[in-house]
């Protein structure tokens, strides 16, 4: 912005500050720079055209100068106050009278001149050299990539486009390819650029191709058993070998059972035809072992859920049916499962007969116990001699009202039965044979939903001597 004249004398306001009667000759030297600067030239004054349009029309500073300093010696000393170049900052050392700054900025180096190839810019003289090599519109340049000739401007709006320039290929593959060629190397020849595979039709990186291949289970293979399938691919092979090639070998279908042949599959249907008779042999066998194997389990099962509290509790359920079977079954006996007197004691099993039994035949329930040869009998005491008792529950949904029903008895060590147990189970119990009435069952609450229980208790602290 170019200040008008008022401006700029009002801006100034040197008479007040260095009076030009004070500053000698010889102290100028020692005048503040900053005080000299910014007197003379305050920062709205940087442009040398200011300071130029005011020095050519010097006759209009006088007269102005004049009206406010009519002082004629004033003007002259002012003219005369040591000032700084006003391109002391960008470096320009020169400092004199002011009235000698005009010639000065006619060869300051700082100082910008119009450019020498009319290209418009205003440029420092002593950046003109570059500017009309490197930078002036007006310039002549070859483009570096197609050397064709180009003006300055023309070579700008050029650069960027040149099909000569070598470029990175945007793939980021690493090659520097020339501009007018890159479309056809990132479609063709860039080994990062998408393929699809010819066999899934997936898009794979190029250069990762090959690996892909290796595994892709689409790729056409060829059955290691050379059979006749030709349009096998890799990803059905493994279900071709186990159920389709004709040519793999098998082992025979009854193999677990016993049959060690092997051949290939074609073969196979032949073998089972001839071998009918043994494959079948072999199957009875094995069917016998592993029946003897679920006895052994279930045997093992009942270990592990065997009781060894000495107490039975006994839950009959289905009374009514069992009852009227028994009644037209002769001698219907229920056993209860098999308990221990304790972890190493003896085995015994409850008996019940619905209908009664000996004495109690169609009107008692009769119960007994049975010693039954345990694992551990060959460590115990002979005759057994613990006292036994039976105990028929009232199910009375009051339990201080409940009456149960409770017979026990201590072994005689004269009877048979409670020697020890030969290893066939023995039949013959000791129990009551007139335990409760069928009267009595029908009372209270003996029967519930349809089901009875019974206590068996071994007492272990009771033992007969012997
Ligand atoms: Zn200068
Ligand atoms: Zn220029
Ligand atoms: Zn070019
Ligand atoms: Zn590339
Ligand atoms: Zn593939
Ligand atoms: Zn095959
Ligand atoms: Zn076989």
């Amino acid at each position: 912005m170019v200040r008008s004249l008022a401006q700029w004398t009002k801006t100034l306001s040197f008479p007040s500050r260095i009076s030009p009667n004070k500053i000698s000759r010889e102290n100028v030297n020692t005048v503040n720079p900053t005080i000299s600067s910014n007197s003379l030239y305050p920062s709205c004054l940087k442009h040398n055209n200011e300071i130029s349009n005011i020095m050519s029309d010097s006759n209009i500073l006088i007269k102005d100068v004049n009206q406010i300093y009519s002082d004629q010696d004033s003007e002259k000393s002012i003219m005369r106050s040591v000032v700084y170049c006003i391109h002391h900052k960008e470096g320009c050392k020169w400092s004199d009278e002011l009235r000698k700054l005009k010639a000065h900025l006619n060869t300051c180096k700082h100082d910008t001149k119009p450019c020498s190839s009319n290209c418009g810019a205003q440029i420092p003289r002593v950046l003109m050299e570059d500017h009309l090599k490197y930078t002036c519109l007006h310039r002549r340049a070859k483009c570096e990539f197609c050397t064709k000739d180009f003006t300055g401007e023309s070579l700008e709006s050029h650069i960027g486009h040149c099909g000569y320039e070598p470029i990175y290929c945007e793939n980021k593959c690493g090659l520097k390819i020339q501009r007018r060629v890159l479309s056809q190397h990132k479609s063709s020849d860039c080994f990062k650029r998408l393929v699809a595979c010819r066999y899934c039709k997936k898009d794979f990186v190029a250069d990762t191709m090959a690996t892909h291949h290796v595994k892709c289970g689409r790729v056409p293979v060829v059955c290691p058993n050379r059979c006749e399938i030709t349009d096998l691919i890799r990803e059905d092979m493994e279900l071709h070998l186990k159920d389709q090639c004709t040519i793999s070998l098998l082992n025979c279908s009854f193999k677990e059972a016993g049959c060690r042949f092997k051949g290939p599959r074609y073969l196979m249907d032949k073998h089972l035809e001839e071998n009918s008779s043994q494959h079948l042999s072999l199957v009875c066998t094995l069917v016998t072992k592993q029946q003897h194997q679920i006895a052994s389990l279930k045997s093992a099962l009942s270990h592990l859920s065997l009781n060894y509290s000495g107490t039975l509790i006994w839950k009959v359920g289905d009374f009514a049916a069992k009852m009227s079977e028994a009644k037209t079954k002769e001698g219907m006996e229920l056993v209860s499962p098999p308990f221990y007197t304790s972890q190493y004691g003896y085995k015994l099993q409850a008996s019940l007969f619905p209908n009664g039994n000996g004495a109690g035949e169609n009107s008692h329930i009769s119960i007994y116990i049975k010693i039954l040869p345990g694992e551990y009998d060959a460590l115990l005491r002979w005759p057994f001699a613990h006292s036994v008792s039976f105990t028929l529950f009232d199910q009375s949904t009051c339990p201080e009202k409940a009456c149960n029903i409770m017979e026990s008895f201590i072994p005689d060590p004269t009877w048979k039965n409670f020697q020890r147990p030969s290893i066939e189970p023995d039949s013959l119990g000791f129990g009551f044979p007139r335990f409760v009435s069928h009267e009595m069952m029908k009372k209270r609450n003996f029967i519930k939903d349809d089901t009875v229980f019974i206590r068996v208790r071994v007492d272990p602290s009771k033992i007969v001597a012997v």
